[in-house]
């Protein structure tokens, strides 16, 4: 099991829905925590805050989210299955984002303040979630990955919207975008 990146097209696949949670969903969701682990080990200045199922090529709704996204030493995820978006309320807030599977790109994302979802736990309760901020950020990009949408696509206007991270952590802006979109077209996912 390893984290698939852009242009891998299982990115863009809608996934299936999970109707039994069995052993085999139970695995999927080991492998994703374990992966989201090893990630964060690999990328010193990164947080693995969450994780869709897809970005390991396997199509089903199944995310996983951090407990405590400000704390590198509570490796705990939950896992959500079949989650679902139910109500978006609130101002469109603009922040940057990042994803496992489009690697050293950042971009600032426009997504609502507020969203309402519901999904079942591994044990097969269903949760009504209701997230403001960065939880409602994570949730919203996590579930895209479930309809083969990445945060990319959400950024119309391209220009002073992209970052890189460089060798010390710190986010760069990219000011010739369109040069880097041509010189790393695999990594933008545009063939
Ligand atoms: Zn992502």
């Amino acid at each position: 099991m390893k984290i698939i990146t852009t242009p891998d097209k299982r990115l863009r696949e809608s996934s299936e829905k999970v109707r039994q949670i069995d052993d085999e969903i139970l695995g999927i969701i080991s492998d994703m925590r374990k992966l989201s682990v090893d990630w964060e080990s690999k990328h010193p200045y990164e947080l693995s805050a969450a994780m869709a199922a897809p970005q390991m090529g396997v199509n089903k709704r199944i995310i996983i989210i951090r407990d405590d996204m400000e704390d590198k030493n509570n490796a705990h995820f939950t896992a959500l299955i079949n989650p679902e978006v139910t109500k978006t309320e609130g101002k469109t807030v603009t922040d940057y984002e990042g994803c496992l599977s489009v690697p050293k790109i950042y971009g600032m994302v426009p997504r609502p303040f507020k969203v309402r979802v519901k999904a079942k736990l591994e044990d097969g309760k269903e949760v009504r979630i209701k997230a403001t901020g960065e939880l409602a950020r994570t949730l919203l990009h996590e579930i895209d990955h479930l309809n083969g949408i990445l945060f990319i696509d959400h950024i119309k206007d391209k220009a002073d919207a992209f970052y890189y991270m460089d060798d010390k952590g710190e986010l760069k802006p990219i000011k010739d975008y369109k040069k880097e979109i041509r010189d790393n077209a695999k990594l933008w996912g545009e063939e």
